[in-house]
């Protein structure tokens, strides 16, 4: 297993902190809000917040969904927070962002899965950052369409839903998600705001082969997602899936390249990339598409 190996060279990033993060930072507890910034010890931090992008986690930090990779808890989450979307519409202000993700944990436990809170979030930030572009990286809501409808009506300017691997280990990874069923998410969002870029995300490492990748980004496009992004899986703890293998950064520029032949209008590919690393350029070129 790779988990056991040192971590190659262009894994290891060097930290740098300022005034600014530190600032940021407290801000963000003193109105009980979480990023994924923070929670997933994003090694991407630093440059994110400097270039005004960050990703609030909204409706809680406990999930009903407990997938492989991830670090976030799971159990009962907590009741629903209605002055949420205002605060995090606050935060964005304060910290001028140029480009917001609101992403969540799965609320199986809700009706709508939050998707109201969602649609609120995105109304609240316009309200107050209009030139602000806002994206939503959403759960599958168990497939429920009227919950994504809520979601589209509020009009975000990309719909963000991860299928987080390919079709053969997607059970092993997240046991209650489904492959069909985040394709389906990502064909109906299109279907409702045509407009509207979307948007999906792997992560690699996990005992992929290069044509179930190949294959993966043809189901996407095959449902006209617009912007795909490519990243290499880290394991959190011990205690969480393993890491087969490291991704040379030679292959994921390779990816990219297959990636945009087939027609995707952007690719992030690279070791540190994650879902929302350089997605305010992902905006831009979505939009010009
Ligand atoms: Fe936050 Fe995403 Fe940037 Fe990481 S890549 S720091 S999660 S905005
Ligand atoms: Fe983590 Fe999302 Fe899976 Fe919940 S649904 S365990 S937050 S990846």
């Amino acid at each position: 297993q790779a988990s056991q190996q040192p971590k190659p060279d262009w894994l290891r990033i060097k930290l740098t902190t300022d005034g600014h993060y530190k600032e940021i930072k407290d801000m963000m507890r003193s109105k009980t809000l979480h990023t994924v910034c923070e929670e997933a010890r994003c090694p991407n931090i630093y440059e994110c917040w400097a270039n005004r992008t960050a990703t609030f986690m909204i409706l809680g930090d406990i999930c009903t969904r407990a997938c492989r990779f991830c670090a976030v808890n799971t159990g009962m989450p907590t009741e629903l927070d209605l002055q949420e979307p205002q605060r995090v519409a606050e935060a964005a202000e304060q910290m001028g962002l140029n480009h917001c993700v609101v992403t969540s944990v799965a609320r199986d436990d809700l009706q709508d899965g939050g998707a109201m809170i969602f649609a609120e979030t995105v109304k609240a930030i316009r309200a107050k950052l209009p030139l602000c572009s806002v994206e939503v990286l959403i759960p599958d809501f168990m497939g429920n369409r009227d919950a994504l409808q809520i979601v589209m009506d509020a009009k975000p300017d990309i719909l963000n839903h991860n299928i987080e691997t390919v079709e053969r280990l997607s059970d092993r990874v997240r046991a209650k998600a489904k492959y069909a069923r985040s394709l389906e998410l990502l064909r109906r969002a299109k279907e409702m705001q045509p407009r509207i870029p979307t948007k999906s995300s792997m992560m690699l490492g996990v005992g992929e082969t290069r044509e179930e990748i190949l294959a993966a980004m043809d189901d996407l496009r095959a449902v006209d997602c617009n912007i795909l992004t490519l990243g290499q899986y880290l394991q959190p703890t011990p205690n969480h899936l393993a890491i087969e293998r490291y991704v040379h950064p030679d292959e994921f520029a390779s990816l990219k390249e297959e990636g945009l032949r087939r027609g995707f209008s952007h690719v992030e590919s690279g070791p540190l990339v994650r879902s929302s690393y350089h997605a305010h350029e992902q905006t831009k070129s979505a939009a010009q598409a």
